[in-house]
């Protein structure tokens, strides 16, 4: 059998990594500033998340959600404490595309309407209704084109005031997008959009699955502006390479059986994947990590020729240039070995590091640049 070639690849296999370097087959380090789309939040390898999950592995990794798991609820608590949201409740998934599926489908269940704003440029996944949310005509079949959703500039209020009384159950929006290129709504337009939202009976879902779990500089995108949504769906750096995503649900929403359901989701390996991400996130004091390191990448960003400008926030971030930066990445791999992400918008560089670099791991990174560049 082969491989369903869906993927372009780079010519590079790693078989090793720690902190932000990964070694390939051939002993050659590379510097890791991209995570794997944003999935390493506390580097590979972290000793304290593989003793974790080592330690699991020894006693149970799975068993369904027919029977109580402790850990599910030790992780609800922690990650309510962590994040400032202990009026959610927690339902958990496997991966970004499901937690945004699931949370549009409560939306549904909840308001008992069907339609869906969001917004140009955004990226929530490649399942049914989250694909359909997902502004790429080209990764959505005919059988996602059946939902109905309708696509706004992240500008456009009076657009917004015009669709979100018709039909509407949810609005999707990333407080920082990701894959789109780092664009980031105001907070002005957020607590608009919040408010209609309330006022229409319509629900807030906040997609942190990228900018969610410390990256931004707080642990939540979203929290950023002041606004408070009625869903929340998370992936990525909670695992830390470990396939596990959920949704955060706000406690004025009430469960019914089989509203939601899973068999994988919430296994005893993801839920300690996750706390080994939190406890490692609040012992490091990686939030304050993401915070300060993003201010000094926007100070050394300006040493930089070619570079417009600096987007994002915290450690998620991107260099927009003034020319496309596919050869750049390329070169960057191959001939610096440093690994760096593209965007929708090909003149973002995309940067997503571990939220424990350091300050000297950016001065590498920017001298690489540099070079690179000359
Ligand atoms: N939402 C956002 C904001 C994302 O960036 C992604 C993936 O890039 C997803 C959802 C989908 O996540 P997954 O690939 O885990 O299904």
């Amino acid at each position: 059998m082969k491989l369903f070639d869906v993927y372009p690849v780079y010519n590079v296999t790693p078989i090793s990594g720690k902190g932000i370097v990964v070694t390939d087959d051939k002993g050659q380090d590379y510097l890791d500033f991209y995570g794997g789309h944003g999935v390493i939040s506390i580097g590979h390898t972290h000793p304290h998340y593989v003793q974790r999950l080592k330690n699991q592995l020894d006693k149970i990794g799975f068993y369904s959600n027919v029977v109580q798991n402790p850990l599910q609820v030790e992780l609800a608590e922690k990650l309510g404490k962590v994040s400032n949201c202990e009026n959610y409740n927690l339902f958990m998934c496997n991966s970004g595309a499901e937690a945004n599926e699931n949370a549009l489908k409560m939306a549904s269940f909840v308001t008992k309407k069907s339609k869906v704003i969001a917004f140009n440029n955004g990226f929530h996944g490649r399942t049914s209704a989250a694909v359909a949310a997902t502004d790429n005509p080209a990764i959505n079949a005919e059988i996602n084109q059946q939902h109905e959703v309708v696509f706004l500039d992240l500008t456009d209020i009076k657009g917004f005031e015009r669709e979100i009384s018709k039909n509407v159950c949810a609005v999707i929006i990333e407080s920082i997008q990701g894959v789109g290129g780092l664009n980031e709504p105001t907070t002005e337009f957020l607590q608009k959009v919040a408010s209609l939202c309330k006022e229409n009976d319509v629900l807030l879902i906040s997609d942190e699955v990228q900018c969610g779990f410390g990256r931004s500089g707080k642990f939540f995108g979203f929290q950023h502006h002041n606004i408070q949504p009625d869903i929340i769906s998370i992936a990525k750096g909670m695992g830390n390479g470990f396939p596990v995503g959920g949704v955060l649900i706000h406690e004025s929403i009430k469960a019914k059986y089989g509203m939601l359901g899973t068999t994988f989701g919430g296994n005893h390996l993801a839920c300690v994947a996750t706390l080994a991400v939190l406890e490692v996130i609040e012992k490091e004091n990686l939030i304050a990590n993401a915070e300060e390191l993003g201010s000094y990448f926007n100070e050394k960003a300006k040493e930089i020729p070619h570079v417009k400008r600096v987007k994002g926030r915290g450690l998620m971030l991107g260099l927009e240039f003034d020319f496309q930066v596919a050869d750049l990445r390329k070169k960057l791999i191959h001939e610096h070995f440093l690994f760096t992400g593209g965007a929708k918008d090909k003149t973002v560089l995309r940067i997503l590091p571990a939220l424990n670099i350091t300050k000297q791991d950016l001065d590498v990174f920017f001298t690489t640049l540099k070079i690179a560049l000359s």
